[in-house]
């Protein structure tokens, strides 16, 4: 029977990948949810036949309303419309929503016991003890399907007892700013910055990795999908990506994935895990490469991935603080308010200043999500 597959997202770059591998593999698709982009979602439901379409954009949900009404599927509007597409009963929910927006959804497609297979670090970020506990209760599994974090996964199968992993090893490409030093990146412009050297991916993840904020937030993600302690977890620069991600045992022995920079790959064996199929991603060449290079990250030029560190070393609300704070900076480095060192500036400030507590709840998540979105507006 073909496999039944809600994708939130399905407008983004992750979405639209997701849709190649649907095309490959002939999974069904129960649902399609995005933020407000008609155009694409239309075409979307017209080709998939989804039962439910969801956009978060109210006003964009009418206009989809009126726009397919010739179709079947039943479209819904806001937060509400999103979660009751995740809550329907599927194989997989792939979650590739961007920001924390994603959290509820994800929490709503655990409860209705739905495999996750997650792109949206944010949901994890800011709410990885809520999301992590939710599934392990619902016994639903939380399948990676950022880069670094399919390849730690890959790298663990075979892993026999959780005692034997040593330390994980995520791989960064270093970004459009890699070598450059502070004093360079005081004018740089966004344009600059959405320059990424080896991914074609949405405009807040590419500001994230040109900030560096990006592997701070992996580091957090890989501590919730892996429970490993942020401390066991360390970064190394590859400026290729072709190796995306390591995991050192006990016996020294290092195993990792290594593969074309392609995010079909990681999307694809979500979804087929713990099988691989065929797929359509150019083979690694390793001597079209030739080489292959390894640098330490400069921590004094991209202050985001410590800021993140400590947010996860503190615990409770603080990685959600890190994260919204972020949110808000990247769109006002976007919208052309704020510098791009200010990013991390407000993102660390914000950290500084807030309050935590220990077991929090959605509410909470929420509500520290408001505040931390203020700091950053009330100092641009
Ligand atoms: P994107 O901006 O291209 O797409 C985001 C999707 O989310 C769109 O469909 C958009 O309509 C929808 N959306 C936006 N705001 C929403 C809201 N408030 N409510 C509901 N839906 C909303 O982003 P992307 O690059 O596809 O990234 C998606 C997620 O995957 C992010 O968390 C990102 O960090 C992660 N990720 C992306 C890549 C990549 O290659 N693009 C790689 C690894 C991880
Ligand atoms: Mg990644």
């Amino acid at each position: 029977m073909k496999k039944l597959l809600t994708i939130l997202g399905s407008t983004g770059s992750i979405g639209t990948q997701a849709l190649e591998v649907v095309d490959l593999q002939g999974y069904e698709v129960l649902a399609l949810t995005a933020g407000s982009n008609v155009e694409i979602i239309e075409q979307q439901i017209r080709k998939y036949k989804p039962k439910y379409a969801a956009l978060a954009d109210e006003k964009a949900a009418e206009e989809l309303k009126i726009k397919v009404a010739d179709t079947s599927t039943k479209v819904l509007a806001g937060l509400q419309g999103v979660c009751y597409c995740a809550g329907l009963k599927a194989d997989y929910v792939l979650n590739s929503i961007v920001g924390m927006a994603g959290l509820e959804p994800t929490l709503t497609a655990i409860e209705a016991g739905n495999e996750i297979a997650l792109a949206n670090k944010e949901t994890l970020v800011a709410g990885g003890a809520l999301v992590t506990k939710n599934a392990k209760n619902k016994g639903v599994s939380l399948l990676p399907v950022d880069s670094e974090h399919s390849a730690i996964f890959q790298s663990l199968q075979g892993c026999a007892d959780k005692k034997e992993i040593k330390r994980l090893i995520l791989t960064a490409s270093g970004g459009p700013f890699f070598g450059k030093k502070r004093a360079e990146l005081e004018g740089v412009t966004v344009e600059q910055a959405l320059n990424h050297p080896n991914w074609s991916m949405g405009a807040k993840i590419t500001i994230d990795s040109a900030s560096m904020m990006n592997k701070g937030l992996e580091l957090i993600e890989a501590v919730w999908l892996f429970d490993m302690k942020p401390t066991d977890i360390d970064i190394v620069v590859h400026r290729q990506s072709v190796i995306h991600s390591l995991v050192e045992y006990c016996d020294n022995s290092v195993i990792a994935q290594l593969g074309v920079p392609d995010m079909r790959i990681p999307i694809q064996y979500a979804l087929t895990y713990p099988n691989r199929i065929v797929s359509p991603v150019k083979q690694l060449s390793l001597t079209d490469y030739g080489t292959l290079t390894f640098e330490k990250p400069d921590y004094e030029t991209f202050g985001c991935i410590n800021i993140c560190r400590d947010a996860i070393g503190k615990g409770g609300l603080y990685p959600a603080v890190a994260n919204s704070a972020n949110e808000a900076a990247n769109l006002a480095f976007r919208q052309g308010k704020i510098k791009f060192l200010q990013i991390e500036e407000l993102v660390g400030s914000a950290v500084e200043n807030a309050f935590s507590k220990d077991d929090y709840t959605l509410a909470d998540v929420n509500e520290t999500d408001k505040w931390a979105r203020n700091y950053v507006l009330s100092r641009i």
